[in-house]
C-alpha cells in the first residue's frame, strides 16, 4: 500500500537467530524491532520468535515478568515462530517435557531428526504459491499431533512443517536463512490483515 506507514513487527532477540529475521522483515518493507525487554513489546504489530536454543529463551522469559508478557502478546497478536519459536509457541512439548506459552494446538518433539538428519537444507513441497520451497534445518524438531484447527502450509517427508493456527505461523525450519521470502511475506499479510 502505498503511503501506508510499515509494520511494526518485533523479533524476540534474547539469543539465536534473530539478526537475519530482521534483515528480511525489513527487505519486505516492514520496521523490525529487536526486542530484549518485555515493555519493548509495546506498540508492536506482530512478532517473530526466532530460533536458538528454547531452553535459553525459557531462561531469559523468566525473568521480569517477560513469560507474561510474551504470553499476553500471542494471545492478541500475529507471532511467527521458527524452530525453537515453534517450541516455545506449542501446548505440549516432549523429549523433553518443558514449559511454553501453550498457544498453538500442536505437540512438538525436539532434536527429533536424529544425528544424521541433525542439520540439512532440502527442498519441500508447500501449498503457498510457487511451487517446492527450499528448508534450512538446524536440530529441528518435529511436530507429531497436529489439532483439528492447525493448517498445514508444508510437509518434510508427510510431516508438517509450516503449519498456522488462526494468528500463529510456525516453520520448524529457518526461512530467514534462504532466499525464498514467501514465508515471511506470508507473516505480513497475517500481521497487515490483523490490523
Ligand atoms: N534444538 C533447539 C531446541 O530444542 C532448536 C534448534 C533451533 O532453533 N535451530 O530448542
Amino acid at each position: 500500500m502505498a503511503n501506508a506507514s510499515p509494520l511494526k513487527i518485533g523479533v524476540l532477540a534474547l539469543q539465536g537467530a534473530f539478526d537475519a529475521h530482521a534483515q528480511r522483515l525489513a527487505s519486505l518493507g516492514a520496521h523490525p524491532v529487536l526486542v530484549r525487554k518485555p515493555e519493548e513489546l509495546n506498540g508492536l504489530d506482530g512478532l517473530v520468535i526466532p530460533g536458538g536454543e528454547s531452553t535459553t529463551f525459557l531462561w531469559f522469559l523468566e525473568r521480569g515478568g517477560f513469560f507474561e508478557a510474551l504470553q499476553q502478546f500471542v494471545a492478541q497478536k500475529p507471532v511467527f515462530g521458527t524452530c525453537a519459536g515453534v517450541i516455545l509457541l506449542a501446548k505440549d512439548v516432549r523429549n523433553p517435557a518443558q514449559k511454553s506459552l501453550g498457544a498453538l494446538d500442536v505437540t512438538v518433539e525436539r532434536n527429533a531428526y536424529g544425528r544424521q538428519n541433525d542439520s540439512r537444507i532440502l527442498n519441500a513441497e508447500t501449498s503457498l504459491p510457487g511451487g517446492p520451497m527450499e528448508m534450512v534445518y538446524i536440530r529441528a524438531p518435529k511436530i507429531t499431533r497436529m489439532g483439528v484447527d492447525v493448517e498445514t502450509l508444508a510437509t518434510r517427508d508427510g510431516d508438517p512443517v509450516l503449519v498456522r493456527e488462526k494468528q500463529i505461523l510456525a516453520a520448524t525450519f529457518h526461512p530467514e536463512l534462504s532466499d525464498d521470502t514467501r514465508v515471511h511475506e506470508e507473516f505480513l499479510k497475517m500481521v497487515a490483515a490483523a490490523k
